[in-house]
């Protein structure tokens, strides 16, 4: 069976590690050569940002670390067993920006990564280097090789400094990160993504897809970023494969995380059925052929069909047997 997963970063890795699961692959680590199954993750790249002349890529590295063994489960990004005396040496420097942890050995990722940029290489070809190391199992395949980054809109956080405008626009990491998402969201905009195109390997993963699944990341800044690259919601649209997503929003609340200061932006209410409503259902020009919602928060979705089934990834049983119910909403057989 195939299966291509649109993730982002820690929601997506852990989804993830169920797909594998259900699959009966190895959760973390590479599979057999011969595996029956192939998993594809489709990952969002609107995090991404240059720091200190490198190339960061959160949802890659979260989906790589987690699926090769190499994350921090406590925090849930970045490499198990960090050290931090690069950052200390760059904040005694005063080196800007201040506010972005980047780990000892986590920094070898991103040498290795701006190396190969630099030298000329695609993202797709960079990231598929980086996991020779890591093995996570699954292909992970970046939406675009192209740069795309999410800028947001903001209330202006120094509005008190004089002349201050009320509003600015920042790297989605600096409101994420830096500010805590506190000051309001107006607007988010994909920058550079007019210019951009879909991976082609991403389109050939959903035209030879059995299932199609939309991991609980966030739905504006991971999933939604994601399906805004060009090509991409044809891509979707053209699929012979279900599509089935299910919902980071459990009674009324993100299950970590600030999902809802960005819903917010967008008028989206916080809600699993808003976020359905969000996506749409696919018969009726929307995103979902299934939609899995946490028990009690069942809603009507037109086009889609929607199933109340638990959706805490406690573990990656739980998380496997998530999994297990979208394939069945799916009508996926095989496993
Ligand atoms: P990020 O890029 O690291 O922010 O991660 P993602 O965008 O992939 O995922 C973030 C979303 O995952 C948040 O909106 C959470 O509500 C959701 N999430 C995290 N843990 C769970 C869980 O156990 N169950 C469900 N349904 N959603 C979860
Ligand atoms: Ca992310």
């Amino acid at each position: 069976m195939k299966v291509t997963v649109l993730v982002g970063g820690v929601g997506g890795a852990r989804f993830l590690l169920g797909v594998k699961a259900a699959l009966g692959l190895p959760a973390v680590g590479p599979g057999t050569e011969d595996a029956p199954h192939e998993v594809t993750a489709v990952v969002n790249v609107g995090d991404d940002i240059w720091l200190h002349g490198l190339r960061v890529c959160p949802d890659l590295d979260t989906c790589m670390y987690t699926l090769g063994g190499g994350i921090d489960t406590e925090r849930g990004w970045g490499r198990a067993g960090e050290s931090w005396t690069v950052g200390e040496e760059l904040a005694a420097y005063g080196a800007d920006p201040d506010w972005f942890s980047l780990g000892d050995r986590d920094i070898a990722t991103h040498l290795v990564r701006s190396r190969m940029l630099r030298a000329g290489y695609p993202l797709s070809q960079v990231t598929e280097a980086l996991c020779h190391r890591w093995k996570p199992g699954v292909r992970l395949l970046p939406v675009t090789d192209d740069r795309v980054e999410t800028h947001v809109v903001i209330d202006n956080p120094d509005a008190a400094a004089p002349d201050a405008p009320p509003q600015v626009a920042v790297h989605f990491q600096e409101w994420w990160v830096r500010h805590q998402a506190k000051p309001a969201a107006h607007r988010f905009a994909s920058v550079g993504a007019e210019e951009a195109r879909v991976l082609p390997e991403v389109r050939d993963a959903l035209e030879s897809s059995d299932v199609v699944l939309v991991a609980p990341s966030n739905p504006v800044v991971s999933i939604g970023t994601l399906i805004g690259v060009p090509g991409m919601a044809q891509s979707l649209v053209a699929t012979p494969a279900k599509i089935v997503g299910v919902s980071p929003i459990v009674g009324g609340a993100p299950v970590r995380g600030m999902a809802d200061a960005c819903l917010a932006a967008l008028g989206v209410e916080t809600s699993a059925a808003g976020v359905g409503a969000h996506y749409g259902g696919r018969g009726k020009g929307g995103l979902l052929d299934g939609w899995l919602v946490a028990p009690g928060d069942g809603h009507e979705l037109p086009g889609a069909e929607v199933r109340e089934v638990p959706l805490m990834m406690t573990d990656v049983d739980a998380t496997a047997a998530m999994v297990r119910a979208a394939f069945e909403l799916a009508g996926v057989e095989g496993v």
